[in-house]
């Protein structure tokens, strides 16, 4: 997937007000703001409808239709695939950002002064190269002080497994574990199997790890 260099243009799948769903800010009053297209093809992706239905906004535009909302989450799809127009409008915008990654797509030095100065939360939801996309992104925490939120996709308990490694080797704090959802499954019910597994690690016991399913497929919302 090709990287966009405008910066007064974005392709965005959709923007709309709801209740933040899932992470760290699970039930704050946001709005949305869905860039379109992804770095990665997850075979569990829940927005792979959405995301190749892009349409072209104006800088101006997405800030006019920002300016009423305390509250913007950015998502995607991946959008630091447009990181020009992703950190002009960052910077020219003055509200509380969740900006909701994968974390493959690392940004370049000013768009690190960038994520420094303004008030924003990174929520990273690695899916491949784990390891190395854990590593930068705790540098950045670590080096630039920039509020970073960890949220890993469940599936069954060797994934679990995995992640707990994973906190303890990078001493990660903020962690979220979030019960993946597949086409046609019934998200309560697995939910319900992934706490009883995460409940039965035995290291959970000393870790601060929150488990939190998605709210919106639980109470069928956007
Ligand atoms: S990284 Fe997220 S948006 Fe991209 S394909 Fe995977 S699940 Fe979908």
């Amino acid at each position: 997937m090709r990287k966009f260099k405008n910066k007064k243009y974005a392709y965005i799948s959709e923007v709309f007000f709801s209740i933040q769903g899932e992470g760290p800010f699970l039930g704050l009053p946001c709005f949305f703001i869905r860039f379109a297209f992804c770095n990665l093809n997850c075979s569990f992706c829940d927005t792979k409808e959405k995301l190749n239905k892009a349409y072209k906004i104006s800088l101006n535009k997405l800030l006019n239709l920002s300016k009423k909302y305390k509250y913007i989450t950015i998502t995607g799809g991946e959008p630091f695939l447009q990181s020009p127009f992703l950190k002009n409008f960052i910077e020219k915008i003055n509200k509380f950002i969740i900006l909701e990654t994968n974390g493959s797509i690392f940004p370049e030095k000013t768009f690190i002064k960038t994520l420094k100065r303004k008030n924003i939360a990174l929520v990273i939801s690695p899916k491949k190269e784990i390891c190395k996309v854990i590593k930068f992104w705790k540098m950045l925490e670590e080096d630039h002080n920039i509020k970073v939120y960890y949220k890993f996709l469940i599936f069954n308990r060797e994934n679990i497994k995995k992640y707990i490694k994973i906190i303890k080797e990078f001493k990660l704090k903020n962690v979220y574990f979030q019960p993946v959802e597949f086409k046609n499954m019934d998200y309560i019910n697995f939910s319900k199997k992934c706490l009883l597994s995460f409940l039965k690690e035995k290291d959970i016991k000393n870790l601060k790890v929150y488990f939190r399913p998605q709210l919106h497929k639980i109470l069928k919302i956007k």
